[in-house]
């Protein structure tokens, strides 16, 4: 593992940001400020979630027609299969396909919560891969897939995750996007992985600025991503000080893309929650500038 670069010697990466459909009139305005700041930094594509079990089809159509409406920006559209027949997915992704879309962040969801464990739904997709394939006769669509350099919380083993993965590629996803990840080595390990599993569409590392160490500790041990023990003293008594602890995460991710950077990655994918601030400061510790030509 190489060690950190000296800031801004690099050239800048590419970006892409994720953003969540709001929920309420402030969430809205908050996310549309969000954008208004990340705009200029011309990512190479902004992502819109879709709420657990589709929950959000119709904001998350909203959010995604606006940003190709309004903004420069090219956004792709999370989808998911889980609770729907085959028939549902399809109409929504010819919908997307019809506004002008022509990039799928294609998932399979996670059961409703209460329930025991995921079961496909009888007509629908059943995992990820046959969904990507289900896209791919629907239009020439950019399709990109979630990798889990940890391991899916419920695959039976890291190689059938990683078999799971290469059927996605193999039915027509042209790039992976990770799970956010805390310890650098263990992405660099899955990357290694993937490449002798004959991968070879980009696997853009998903990074998330932790602003709420609290909350980001519980969604973690959900997710099935490890939190060091070093992060806990890291953000320790910052419980109530968010604003060091913003600088802090801000170091902290700035500092963890830099040594990916060091390790040959040029491409991230951050987790915005819909707040600029973080996400804008460390991209312009990597030298990314507002482009003149983005500017709203
Ligand atoms: P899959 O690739 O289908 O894999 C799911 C599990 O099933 C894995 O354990 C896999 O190994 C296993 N598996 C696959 N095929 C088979 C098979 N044939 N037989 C048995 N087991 C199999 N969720 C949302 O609801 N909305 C979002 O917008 C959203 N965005 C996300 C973005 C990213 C970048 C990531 C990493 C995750 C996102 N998720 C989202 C969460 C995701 O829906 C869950 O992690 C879900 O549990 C798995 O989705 P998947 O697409 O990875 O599923």
């Amino acid at each position: 593992v190489a060690g950190l670069p000296v800031p801004t010697e690099l050239p800048p990466p590419a970006l892409s940001f994720e953003f969540f459909p709001p929920r309420t009139e402030t969430l809205e305005q908050q996310l549309w400020a969000c954008v208004r700041r990340l705009e200029p930094l011309a990512p190479r594509f902004v992502s819109v979630t879709y709420g657990a079990g589709g929950s959000t089809q119709e904001r998350t159509h909203a959010t995604v027609a606006r940003l190709v409406r309004e903004t420069s920006l090219t956004p792709a559209a999370h989808l998911t299969c889980v609770g729907a027949s085959r028939g549902e997915v399809d109409d929504v992704a010819r919908r997307y396909w019809e506004a002008g879309v022509r990039h799928i962040v294609a998932l399979r969801g996670d059961a409703p919560a209460g329930e025991a464990g995921y079961v496909p739904h009888p007509d629908g997709y059943a995992y990820a891969a046959d969904l990507v394939a289900g896209l791919r006769r629907i239009g020439d669509f950019e399709i990109s897939v979630a990798a889990y350099p940890e391991t899916h919380p419920t695959a039976s083993s890291p190689d059938t995750d990683l078999d799971n993965l290469k059927r996605k590629i193999d039915a027509g996803a042209t790039r992976a996007i990770t799970q956010y990840f805390f310890d650098t080595e263990v992405f660099l390990r899955f990357l290694d992985r993937a490449h002798a599993a004959g991968i070879t569409v980009p696997i853009v590392p998903g990074i998330l600025p932790v602003s709420n160490f609290t909350q980001v500790r519980k969604f973690s041990g959900m997710c099935g991503t490890t939190v060091p023990g070093w992060m806990g003293r890291l953000f320790e008594g910052l419980d109530d000080d968010p604003e060091t602890r913003r600088m802090v995460a801000a170091a902290l991710a700035a500092e963890q893309v830099r040594l990916l950077q060091a390790n040959g990655v040029d491409e991230f994918h951050f987790y915005t929650l819909n707040r600029a601030d973080l996400t804008y400061a460390i991209a312009h510790i990597l030298g990314v500038r507002p482009q003149p030509g983005a500017l709203p």
